[in-house]
């Protein structure tokens, strides 16, 4: 099994000089963050990840969490692991000072949460979810309880989970049963909520539910669902975790990945009502848990990169030393030299560059709206943040089924086999699609509320955008046929755009039925336009004299891959979302 290591070249690449960190940094002034400074956090990060983290990783798939009379006990090594995670800092990274954060930009914390996840996703989802629970709460959270709450969760002192889920509601929130019942100063919250990711565990002293939940008078549907925070144990006069809350894991799920996350269900109630907290209005609680799903997202396709570079990692070591070949001499030589081999590492090198550009440019734009000085600008990023969201989240996963499904294949049988590791990395990416919300979901948050809520326009700024990218790849001379390419996949996304605009009122399948393939031909042309950004610059760069020659090189040659092998897919993608969903509807339900 290859050892991982954080693609730095590339990282900084993008960071530095297809993104402009320092501009960032500079505009939102943040005197004392800047490339050099990030150089070194990465540094610490991937060390702490290769000797901490990584060794986490089959330990936890082999041992995973487990249900005991205490409640859920974690893998072994994790908690020891976590206890340096929050002694090193590294929970309070990107949160504000404010509330004991170290506020780093978010494009810091993204590639940093890129080392953790490759290193070990399921050791990463909780603080994945820490993450949103802090999100949440300074955004919704009363003063009392970002006071009460916010230090602990900001520091990784206490954990955080996401309870959405009931056996009757999945990916239709509308249907929520749990109840929650006004007492004194607080709710009594009864039901049950399932598959509630580290829902349980003993490396912290205390868990912090966000809970949905319904108010007796609630109207039905999603407008009556409240959000709670509901503490595993009670604090004490002194803000201590003390008598422990009518909240419990009274199972765990058996599954095909992430073992070592435990995957709860957890009773609400059993003894009387558990005592939760209202976080926001009555009623406007989805909206409020919309903080942490939105975070949570973008969490969840940087997953999906993440388990794809640790794939390609591994294919490619693998691939340079595995005698197949014979040559006419008798000598023998590597896989890696054969045109189908090549053709797999190339579409998993492409594809994760392109993702990782992605997940960091939906980062920096997080970073613009908040740095922001003025309304109008933050209003700009943010809108983007929200487009590229769901493409973020559903691309990057829908792609690491792909990626390390070739892993495997590089691999031959070794890949089939759990020796090698590539396995367990196609095994934990197969959950990335479908938690956080399905690719169906993304698809249709993409087309209803983030294409056709705005008659297209934020994904006509966007198109301009890579328009930009396309004319200034179509004007210098030496990578005007990549220019070519982005220009037919732009002129593609236009025309989808406008069919989707012209065609979505006609009748209600319209837009179900182009969403996913609408969400996965945008994320094929962000990718390309990242990838173009990058050929620019790297081309630029190498005409200077400056940079590393053979990275910069590299680069140029991978966004030529990706404009030939990647990109079409596009192409494809618009000739099926023109063809309509008539076919798709056709039959009878008992014709299948
Ligand atoms: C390991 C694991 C960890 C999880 N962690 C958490 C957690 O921490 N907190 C939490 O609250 N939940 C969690 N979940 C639950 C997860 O978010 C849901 O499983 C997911 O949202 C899908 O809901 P569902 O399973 O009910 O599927 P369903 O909603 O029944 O969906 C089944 C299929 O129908 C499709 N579908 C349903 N509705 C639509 C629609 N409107 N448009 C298009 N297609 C649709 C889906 O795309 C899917 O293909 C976890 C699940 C797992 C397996």
């Amino acid at each position: 099994m290859s050892d991982y290591h954080y693609p730095y070249k590339d990282a900084e690449f993008l960071i530095n000089d297809v993104i402009g960190f320092d501009d960032i940094c500079q505009s939102a002034g943040l005197d004392e963050v800047n490339s050099e400074l990030v150089s070194a956090i990465f540094e610490e990060a991937n060390r702490f990840g290769a000797e901490v983290i990584l060794p986490l990783n089959v330990i936890g798939d082999q041992n995973g969490a487990t249900l005991g009379e205490n409640g859920v006990q974690q893998s072994p090594g994790f908690a020891e692991a976590y206890r340096q995670y929050v002694d090193n800092g590294w929970g309070a990274l990107a949160f504000p000072e404010q509330f004991g954060g170290q506020g780093m930009p978010r494009l810091v914390s993204t590639a940093v949460d890129e080392i953790w996840q490759s290193s070990s996703l399921a050791f990463a989802l909780c603080s994945l979810l820490t993450h949103g629970t802090v999100e949440a709460l300074m955004e919704h959270g009363s003063d009392e309880l970002k006071e009460i709450y916010l230090p602990n969760l900001v520091s990784g002192e206490w954990t955080g989970t996401m309870n959405l889920t009931e056996s009757a509601a999945g990916s239709d929130l509308a249907a929520v049963a749990t109840r929650a019942v006004p007492e004194g100063d607080h709710y009594l919250i009864s039901g049950q909520k399932i598959f509630i990711t580290w829902g349980d565990h003993q490396m912290t002293d205390n868990v912090i539910h966000l809970v949905l939940a319904r108010l007796p008078d609630a109207p039905a549907g999603s407008r009556g669902i409240s959000l709670f925070l509901v503490p595993k144990f009670l604090l004490d006069e002194e803000g201590n975790p003390g008598e422990r809350n009518d909240v419990h894991c009274v199972s765990l799920e058996h599954k095909l990945g992430i073992h070592a996350s435990p995957t709860c269900v957890l009773a609400f109630g059993d003894n009387g009502g558990a005592i939760g907290y209202l976080v926001g209005e009555p009623n406007r609680g989805l909206m409020a848990m919309f903080t942490m799903m939105n975070d949570a997202r973008q969490g969840v396709g940087l997953q999906g990169l993440s388990l794809s570079t640790r794939s390609y990692q591994q294919a490619l070591e693998f691939a340079k030393e595995r005698l197949q070949g014979t040559r006419s001499d008798g000598s023998r030589f590597p896989i890696i030299e054969f045109p189908d081999v090549r053709r797999m590492l190339m579409l998993m090198k492409a594809s994760t560059e392109a993702m990782r550009g992605l997940a960091y440019i939906s980062a920096a734009e997080i970073d613009l709206a908040h740095f922001a000085t003025d309304a109008e600008t933050a209003i700009r990023h943010n809108s983007r943040v929200d487009l590229y969201t769901p493409i973020v989240k559903g691309w990057l996963t829908e792609l690491s089924q792909e990626i390390t499904s070739l892993g495997i294949q590089v691999h031959g049988g070794m890949g089939y086999v759990e020796e090698t590791g590539s396995a367990q990395f196609y095994r934990d990416a197969r959950i990335t699609t479908i938690y956080e919300g399905t690719t169906g979901i993304q698809g249709q948050d993409l087309v209803g509320r983030k294409i056709l809520s705005n008659s297209g326009e934020l994904l006509e700024n966007l198109l301009n955008d890579i328009q930009a990218t396309t004319d200034e790849l179509s004007a210098s001379g030496q990578l005007a046929d990549l220019g070519q390419a982005l220009q037919t996949s732009v002129d593609a996304g236009r025309t989808a755009r406008q069919w989707l605009l012209d065609n979505a009122g006609q009748d209600r399948n319209v837009a179900g039925g182009a969403s996913v393939n609408l969400l996965m031909m945008l994320g094929y042309i962000c990718g390309g336009w990242v990838m173009g950004r990058s050929a620019l610059k790297a081309a630029q760069l190498l005409a200077a004299g400056g940079g590393d020659e053979a990275f910069l090189e590299a680069k140029l040659i991978t966004a030529r891959f990706y404009m030939e092998h990647l990109l079409p897919r596009a192409d494809s993608c618009l000739t099926t979302i023109q063809a309509g969903s008539e076919s798709m509807m056709a039959l009878e339900e008992d014709q299948f």
